[in-house]
């Protein structure tokens, strides 16, 4: 008898921060600000290591995408279709 209840409700991990830093001059801001207050740049959202991710990062990503897409296709073309 008697079941000990192991510590329910404290396993919630704090998911977000309170403050995160500006990735272009290291400035702490509030974790919801969008604009840097130290350098005006436009900063987005934390990411894990508390840091604000700089928007239009994707589109350098999107960009490389393409590019190796682009490049496996040429690739496909002239192995395939010579
Ligand atoms: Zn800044």
């Amino acid at each position: 008898m008697g079941e000990q209840q192991l510590g329910q409700g404290a396993r919630e991990l704090p998911r977000r921060f309170m403050t995160k830093k500006c990735p272009y001059c290291s400035t702490t801001l509030g974790y919801d600000e969008t604009i840097c207050l130290g350098c005006k740049k436009k900063v987005g959202e934390a990411n894990e290591y508390g840091i604000a991710v700089k928007p239009g990062a994707w589109k350098a990503y999107v960009s490389a995408l393409v590019a190796v897409s682009a490049f496996l296709g040429y690739l496909y073309y002239a192995i395939f279709l010579n």
